[in-house]
């Protein structure tokens, strides 16, 4: 490989099920690493497995890398419509004398190897010469010897040759299995770099096998770096059952994709400098292969949430109104879609801003605003039934509210005076008045939030919430 010419980078998915986020990791760190190097980014989907290669799967991939911002320079290539080239892969490995034709069903195989102490196929079939035809085809893994994976995160890893099993490169309908279509298509589109997941690692000697007699014992492999795993908090490898790892669980939440880039960057890999609130082009600037180290990244939701929360805050107000209510639109909210009032939310966003980490944290902070009675919380609302301070706050501030001037510093004060009448701090003061008018005791500035809500709604909730917590009240 000619190392000083671009390099070449794929992203190989298999469309097998929902997007995981460590896939979103490798498609960013191939992206990155393109972009890095002015090199070309390349999709390719791996769908070879018909049984399990879903369309819907494949346009989760794309809608996937589109969400990410990942664009791809060439592709999407799909394995499937490429059969001819691994058919003739085949002919060229059969007739050099690099595979020969395995007559033995899975059973028989585990039946004949079940105390072996070498696990996988037996080489039964090795010496037979079979005819090809209808058979399954095994690569002929020297005996003696051993495959070394030189990958740039890992260093050298060995694999002696005799661990290793006679493996299938096609079954018997002749369709090619994953390490030859994978290998094939890696020499056909010139790849540089293999970057991938670390669970792909043991099958990486195969395909340098395979590498080697496809195109000679001297060819310049490509360069490997297999990424880090992705574990819990428990060091466990994430897994679906146990932790959310589809990447659409997330764009539901409301991350911000370019958070969600930032936040998958630092998996694996760190700034030289130790930076970790990242836009996408500082990391492509700074992002570079050496960097990445070789133990399991801790998939940290936490951390995630609190770089979102940090990307949240750089967005101009103009740019964070119009992001976030285009996605108020797409999911499920709490009020009727015509009630939501572009004005309010203009007036209400720079509270918003400063206090959410998720655009998904904004619903129950504006929810009040569009919905006819707020929800309330019922902790909240059982903590003041039938306490006759909440009851005199609640009289005084209906009194007081109905005519004095409606401005954010006028109720500020005036509730400051009407606390102070009964002996109490402004912040238990107001806790009536939030409860009644947002229906919980945490939520966006109060007064403000008054402000804009008029006065109407406001007296009007005052009195039903008076109402409700008199009517509950214990006889
Ligand atoms: N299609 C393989 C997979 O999704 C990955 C192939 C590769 O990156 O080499 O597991
Ligand atoms: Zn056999």
């Amino acid at each position: 490989m000619d190392t000083n010419a671009a390099p070449k980078v794929r992203f190989a998915p298999s469309p097998t099920g929902y997007f995981h986020v460590g896939s979103a990791r490798t498609a960013l760190f191939n992206w990155l690493f393109a972009r890095r190097n002015h090199g070309t980014f390349i999709l390719r989907i791996e769908d070879t497995d018909e049984e399990r290669g879903r369309e819907e799967w494949v346009s989760g991939i794309l809608s996937a890398l589109a969400w990410l911002g990942l664009e791809c320079d060439e592709g999407p290539y799909r394995q499937s419509e490429r059969y001819a080239l691994y058919a003739d892969a085949l002919t060229r490995l059969w007739d050099g004398g690099y595979l020969y034709a395995c007559g033995c069903s899975h059973e028989e195989v585990l039946e004949r190897t079940k105390g072996n102490q070498t696990p996988g196929y037996d080489g039964h079939c090795r010496e037979l010469g079979l005819a090809r035809e209808g058979r399954a085809l095994r690569f002929r893994t020297p005996r003696d010897g051993t495959t070394v994976v030189k990958d740039v995160i890992r260093g050298a890893v060995e694999f002696p040759h005799r661990a290793m099993e006679d493996f299938v490169v096609s079954k018997a309908n002749s369709s090619p299995l994953f390490v030859l279509a994978n290998v094939v298509d890696d020499i056909d589109m010139g790849i540089t770099h293999v970057i991938r997941g670390e669970d792909l690692l043991p099958s990486t000697p195969k395909g340098i096998l395979l590498w080697k007699a496809l195109e000679g014992s001297e060819v310049e492999l490509p360069v490997f770096a297999h990424l880090p795993m992705l574990v819990n908090e428990k060091r466990q490898k994430l897994s679906k059952r146990r932790d959310p790892v589809s990447l659409e669980y997330y764009r539901e939440q409301g991350y911000l994709p370019e958070a969600f880039c930032n936040y998958l960057s630092l998996l694996g890999w760190n700034h030289p400098l130790g930076k970790e609130l990242m836009t996408m082009k500082e990391i492509v600037q700074s992002f570079s292969l050496e960097d990445v180290n070789h133990s399991p990244a801790f998939f940290d939701v936490v951390k995630l949430t609190h770089i979102d929360g940090e990307h949240i805050r750089r967005l101009d107000s103009d740019e964070f109104i119009a992001r976030s209510s285009a996605w108020l639109d797409t999911v499920t909210v709490p009020w009727e879609r015509h009630c939501f009032e572009m004005d309010t939310y203009q007036r209400i966003a720079h509270l918003v801003q400063e206090r959410v980490a998720t655009f998904g944290e904004i619903i129950p902070m504006v929810d009040f605003f569009f919905l006819e009675s707020p929800v309330y919380d019922k902790v909240a609302v059982e903590s003041l039934v039938g306490n006759e301070t909440t009851q005199r706050m609640l009289t005084m501030a209906l009194n007081t509210f109905s005519d004095c001037s409606w401005e954010t510093d006028t109720l500020h004060e005036t509730t400051a005076a009407m606390g102070n009448e009964i002996g109490l701090k402004l912040s238990k003061a107001q806790a009536p008045i939030r409860v009644a008018v947002t229906g919980r005791r945490v939520g966006p500035p109060l007064f403000e939030s008054m402000v804009i809500l008029g006065r109407e709604k406001v007296l009007a909730r005052l009195q039903a919430f008076a109402t409700l917590v008199a009517r509950t009240t214990p006889e």
